[in-house]
């Protein structure tokens, strides 16, 4: 398969972990016979700093007509006194909005070798997979400041369509038809409008996977049942919003945000992947950041966007191994360089 990949190193630990992602990308795409070609652009800091704006023209054009997106990180301190709409994360919105990217996919997996990093007596651990709406909701809605009654007063407005909750909830269903057949979708349906028409929505989409285990839970619920028993969930299908805090609190639970990839899917095959993390400017520089969530990304990427499961497990393999090994990177409490990290794993594919 020939592969057109574009790559958007961005700032601080991006290029690092990037560079990583792709020597192990090649390696795999030797041994299964792929010929992949990357076009570098840039977004973030680093376009800023190039060409005045956080996300360059040339860019979307270059990420829409590739085959799919690897992002490293954007941002860092010195661009963080800019005005909003300079702001290094306007690229990644900018980026997801150009190639319609309404679906963020977050798998947060404890690994046996790093039991003892997780800050929960996690029992057998857990493995489960956060399907998270990315194009609607509270930070897409109406918002504003008016005068009120109490002095100023400021709104943020939720709001969500048929259409938006049945596209990311098939994402949900899909997901769990390939995984353990279990769904838990995530509302505050006892308090909020939007949420009683998310979970009707989502109780018609069920009756069309009988297959799938499914039921509803409320937010705040979900919040402790993270914390009490995160192997009871296998797919969790939420909100912009509730997906925001939630994958962020299950990323915790797997000892180290070092280790977390994400998924951007819209209605194509065409994706954007990125480590859940962001520059981290505290290390940036130094050859240490775990490299691991940017080349479980690139496994992602494998298997949602090119079909090629063979090759994502034959990835996911050689990272599980690594750990099992024994190797770590400082996050999880050793002391390998990030080309140590991505050499070990090389030697496994
Ligand atoms: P961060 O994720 O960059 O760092 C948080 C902590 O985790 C830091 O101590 C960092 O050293 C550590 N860390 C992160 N990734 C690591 C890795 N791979 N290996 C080892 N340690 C790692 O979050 P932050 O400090 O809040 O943000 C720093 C900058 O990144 C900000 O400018 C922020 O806006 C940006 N950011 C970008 C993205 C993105 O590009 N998707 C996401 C989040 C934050």
């Amino acid at each position: 398969m020939k592969i057109n990949l574009a790559l958007v190193k961005g700032d601080g630990i991006g290029p690092e972990i990037v560079d990583s992602a792709t020597r192990v990308l090649d390696k795999v795409a030797t041994k299964y016979g792929h010929k992949i070609t990357y076009t570098s652009v840039l977004a973030g800091g680093c376009a800023i700093d190039a060409t005045g704006v956080p996300l360059p023209t040339d860019t979307v054009e270059k990420c829409l007509a590739s085959d799919s997106v690897l992002l490293g990180a954007v941002g860092g301190p010195k661009w963080d006194t800019l005005p909003g709409n300079l702001r290094p994360e306007k690229a990644l919105l900018g980026i997801r909005k150009a190639m319609g990217l309404y679906a963020n996919i977050r798998p947060a997996k404890l690994y046996s070798a790093l039991h003892d990093r997780c800050p929960l007596r996690a029992g057998d651990g857990f493995d489960l997979l956060i399907v998270r709406e990315l194009t609607g909701g509270m930070y897409f809605g109406e918002s504003g400041r008016r005068d009120g009654a109490g002095g100023v007063e400021a709104y943020d407005t939720e709001c969500y369509s048929v259409m938006e909750i049945e596209r990311i909830g098939r994402v949900g269903f899909e997901s769990a038809m390939k995984r353990n057949k279990k769904l838990t979708s995530i509302d505050k349906a006892n308090v909020l409008e939007s949420s009683r028409l998310w979970r009707e929505t989502m109780h018609k989409l069920a009756e069309e996977y009988k297959d799938v285990e499914y039921s509803d839970m409320l937010v705040d619920n979900a919040a402790m049942q993270l914390i009490k028993n995160p192997s009871q969930f296998d797919v969790i299908a939420t909100s912009n919003m509730f997906g925001d805090i939630l994958s962020d609190e299950a990323s915790q639970l797997t000892g180290s945000i070092g280790l977390l990839p994400s998924a951007s899917l819209g209605s194509g095959t065409r994706g954007m992947y990125e480590p859940i993390h962001g520059s981290a400017p505290d290390i940036a520089g130094r050859g240490i950041a775990n490299p691991i969530a940017t080349i479980l990304s690139v496994a992602m990427m494998l298997r949602y966007s090119f079909s090629l499961a063979n090759e994502a497990d034959c990835i996911e393999n050689a990272v599980e191994t690594a750990l099992n090994n024994g190797c770590f990177t400082g996050d999880i409490g050793g002391k390998l360089t990030s080309n140590e990290m991505t050499n070990k794993i090389l030697e496994l594919i």
